[in-house]
């Protein structure tokens, strides 16, 4: 159905004026981006820093060509972790030392969520959300093998389930805190007082909230928490992941892979493992220094931003993306998946579509890149710090394209990459 183009000029000229009045509009300069492309993506990888090559072949041609072994030191790959982890604290409410950056998500919520069991020894249940994450399920299920722990699978559209598991059984409580799929946000200090109260520990995924939603771990009361820096923090494709422990914690935690650079003296070469202070006990083996050179040149990004500017701009996005997809979409089937209210907002909106599949291929050749979820979804993340006004209106606007001229029916679009 062809929308009135009347209301497409004057959503035009809003957008336009959104965009001259945006405080943020000058930080789209600082990345790159391929022309003509509208990329709802940074969820899933964000775009590239201008910056970040130059530092990166610094490391390569300077620290590593020229200094070698020597750069351990001279260059400060050693401290790169805490010191990058420091950088990444400042955005989630994180004191110095509280944060270490290195490994994968994966591997940082095994160590985190075994630590949160072992300050619970006497407790029972591991508690997480069915629609989670696959990979914190599935690690969160071998977490409970491992130890022995009940794996408890709250369903996430019953309003009362969560708050039935958390009982005297509880020893922890770990979700994402905002939900990949539907872009839900967790109250991060209701949900981790009510853990409390029932005695138990929270491992906090901050995986699509670092970067893009406001976070403060110690207000809070956040016991320990991980997250990715290749997706709204722009590290770059494989980027490390952060884990966060709490001062309260700092002297006990006791994660399970004690690797030799976890250790409070490494180069004492000691027989015995005696963990570092503070999150550096998360620390395992040597860091990808290279990764972490371009992560940090990436977070240069963040220096002088004001978190809640960007807090506002991204609903402000979604709030338009969501507004024109109703207007112009709910007839070609599509479903809005995210909650209006402000308070359970992620910075992404989902559309739910029979076909969104090849829906979401079309696009992309049509130079929108959003991406898919299984079974139906068609997920889009707005990225306050490069997206404009005007490209959530064209955005829209390709899509209803897309669907009046059936373009998404072209066989191409139906054929399945390996990472869709
Ligand atoms: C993206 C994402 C991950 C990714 O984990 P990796 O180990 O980096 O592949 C984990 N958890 C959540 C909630 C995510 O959104």
């Amino acid at each position: 159905m062809r929308h009135d183009a009347r209301i497409w000029d004057e959503v035009r000229r809003r957008a336009r004026r959104l965009d001259r009045a945006d405080p943020l509009a000058g930080l789209r300069d600082r990345f790159v981006v391929p022309d003509g492309l509208i990329y709802l993506d940074g969820n899933s990888l964000g775009l590239l820093p201008r910056g970040v090559a130059a530092r990166v072949q610094h490391a390569v041609e300077v620290e590593w060509g020229q200094g070698l072994i020597g750069s351990w030191n001279t260059a400060g790959w050693f401290t790169q972790p805490a010191r990058v982890g420091d950088r990444i604290g400042r955005l989630i409410g994180a004191p110095p030392g509280s944060v270490v950056v290195g490994d994968s998500t994966s591997v940082q919520l095994f160590n985190t969520l075994v630590a949160a069991a072992r300050l619970r020894p006497d407790r029972s249940a591991l508690v997480t959300d069915a629609a989670n994450f696959p990979t914190d399920g599935y690690i969160a299920a071998s977490v409970a093998r491992t130890l022995g722990l009940n794996l408890v699978l709250v369903d996430p559209t019953d309003p009362f389930a969560m708050a039935r598991e958390l009982d005297d059984h509880l020893a922890v409580l770990t979700l994402s805190h905002v939900d990949y799929r539907t872009g839900v946000l967790h109250d991060m200090a209701a949900v981790t007082a009510a853990a409390h109260h029932a005695g138990g520990v929270v491992v906090w995924d901050l995986a699509h909230s670092a970067g893009a939603v406001p976070v403060d771990l110690i207000a809070a009361d956040a016991d320990l928490a991980v997250g990715c820096s290749y997706k709204y923090l722009n590290g770059g494709p494989g980027a490390p992941a952060f884990g966060f422990v709490h001062p309260r914690w700092h002297d006990v935690a006791d994660p399970p892979l004690t690797g030799w650079l976890g250790h409070e003296s490494p180069f004492a070469l000691d027989p015995e493992f005696r963990p570092a202070a503070g999150a550096s006990r998360l620390r395992i083996g040597t860091p990808p220094v290279l990764s972490l050179t371009a992560l940090d040149a990436a977070l240069d990004v963040f220096d002088d931003i004001d978190v809640a500017l960007v807090r506002a701009k991204s609903l402000a996005l979604t709030d338009l993306f969501i507004e024109l997809a109703e207007a112009t979409l709910t007839a070609s089937g599509f479903e809005v998946v995210v909650p209006r209210d402000h308070r359970l907002r992620g910075s992404q909106v989902c559309l739910r579509h029979p076909h969104a599949y090849p829906v979401v291929q079309a696009l992309i050749a049509a130079g929108v890149v959003g991406d898919y979820r299984e079974p139906d979804l068609a997920r889009f993340g707005f990225t306050p710090l490069t997206l404009r006004f005007g490209d959530v209106v064209d955005a829209v606007a390709v899509l209803e394209d897309v669907m009046r001229s059936e373009a998404w029916r072209d066989p191409r679009y139906a054929l399945r990459s390996e990472v869709t």
